[in-house]
């Protein structure tokens, strides 16, 4: 940190101390910052731990009674395991994962279009299930900086403090709010108001099998293709292969925990045998039905004190698996912003500006990819098929590239 900003910083901390969490003596500049993370999920953890990496002492607060092993298989792709590998995470994530070194695409029947290796990064491919991602994130910060069962209400901020309202009635005070509340963010809907976020037209269904199907290839990750519908499969390690299946329907169609396996195989049916195996071997109640969501790139995402980060940010389809790689990445920079300007307003300007067009980017690719995979109509089916098994090794290792080439901790600030 620079003479100038340590001065800042000890000038705020000074002030800001008094009554505070921190005792001046005992803490560096850093530690005095107080800085409030709104949600505990992948974004809010993994920035609690980029800033308490940058000597920051932040304070997560998440709504759920308990951190649960919920959700399904999540793709960690280079860019994002390159951040975790720096926050000293990296090997405990992948050895609970299943690696990915090649990619697929196959017709519904079984006809395998096109595959290839995927590009050589310095970091690995990985999936693995959410809870084992969010467990390894949660077990490297101190419990007592996660609170949780705080369902965050409402802000009042001035460009150098924020107030946090909770439901239970307590407020908390701090020098800057991270909001990393997900997709329906109260604080992004405090901050922008700017509506609910856009429905894509699909809707997205997840499980893990606990089981390795003779026909699909190691360390691969499948994308299979039919009429208005897909289903992906890749490995997630100790013998379990996760899968996401896609469908064309109206938005908010009907639909219990126990119908989802029989629907499933009804959508489903006649495919290529893996498909039908990997469904009828999860059951329906821990299979996770989601709809397919993202919003238009906002023009600004923080106002005086407070900014959104993950999902709150710049929520994004699923069909790269980017969205959780994009908040980790988020992470990295917010983390890397304090650390260089030891200043609220221009940490979080700074954090802002350098993950706006990256995340649009990745999210216009996400929303584009999803389209062309959700296409329905004869001619489209074969246009698609014949662009798939043309597509050259080298184009697809250049398209990954761009997504996975970046690296969080080089890029300039
Ligand atoms: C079908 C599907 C597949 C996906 N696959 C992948 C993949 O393979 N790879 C990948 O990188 N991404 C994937 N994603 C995207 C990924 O799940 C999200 O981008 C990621 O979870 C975003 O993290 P986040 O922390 O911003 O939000 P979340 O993970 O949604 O976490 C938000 C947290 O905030 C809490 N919260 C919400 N409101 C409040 C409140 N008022 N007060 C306090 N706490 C609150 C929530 O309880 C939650 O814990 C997928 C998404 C979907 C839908």
């Amino acid at each position: 940190m620079s003479a100038h900003s340590r001065a800042a910083w000890t000038h705020k901390a000074t002030r800001e101390t008094e009554g505070g969490f921190i005792q001046p003596e005992f803490v560096s500049d850093n530690e005095r910052m107080r800085i409030v993370i709104i949600g505990g999920g992948i974004g809010g953890l993994s920035s609690a731990l980029a800033l308490r990496r940058a000597g920051f002492e932040p304070e997560v607060f998440e709504q759920a009674p308990a951190l649960l092993d919920v959700g399904a298989a999540i793709a960690v792709w280079p860019n994002a395991m390159r951040v975790l590998a720096r926050l000293g995470v990296g090997e405990a994530v992948s050895e609970k994962s299943g690696q990915i070194k090649q990619a697929r695409w196959m017709a519904w029947d079984g006809r395998v279009l096109n595959s290839f290796a995927l590009p050589d990064e310095d970091a690995p491919a990985v999936a693995l299930h959410r809870a084992d991602l969010q467990g390894v994130l949660r077990a490297s910060l101190p419990p007592e900086s996660i609170h949780l069962g705080k369902h965050f209400d409402s802000f009042t901020s001035t460009p150098a403090s924020v107030s946090a309202s909770f439901a239970d009635g307590t407020v908390v005070e701090g020098d800057a709010l991270i909001a990393a509340d997900g997709l329906h963010s109260r604080v992004r809907a405090q901050l922008l108001g700017d509506g609910e976020p856009v429905y894509r037209g699909y809707t997205v269904w997840r499980g893990i099998a606990s089981i390795k199907h003779p026909a699909l290839p190691p360390l691969t990750a499948t994308e299979v293709y039919g009429d208005g519908q897909r289903f992906g499969i890749g490995p997630v390690g100790m013998n379990r292969t996760g899968w996401w299946a896609t469908a064309n329907e109206p938005e908010n169609v009907p639909e219990s925990a126990s119908e989802h396996q029989e629907k499933l195989l009804r959508l489903f049916a006649g495919w290529h045998a893996p498909v039908n195996e990997l469904i009828r071997a999860t059951p329906s109640a821990n299979i996770l039905r989601n709809a397919a969501y993202d919003r238009p790139p906002a023009a600004r995402w923080d106002v005086e004190a407070v900014t959104l980060l993950g999902d709150a940010a710049h929520p994004m389809t699923p069909n790269l698996g980017q969205g959780g790689c994009m908040a980790i990445e988020d992470a990295a920079i917010l983390a890397r912003c304090f650390e260089k300007y030891g200043h609220v307003s221009r940490a979080l300007r700074s954090y802002e500006a350098h993950r706006r067009a990256r995340t649009a980017t990745v999210s216009r690719y996400s929303l584009r990819y999803g389209a062309v995979g959700q296409w329905q109509t004869s001619r489209a089916l074969r246009l698609r098929s014949a662009l798939l098994s043309t597509i050259p090794a080298s184009v697809g290792r250049r398209l990954l590239r761009l997504v996975f080439d970046y690296d969080a901790y080089s890029i300039n600030l």
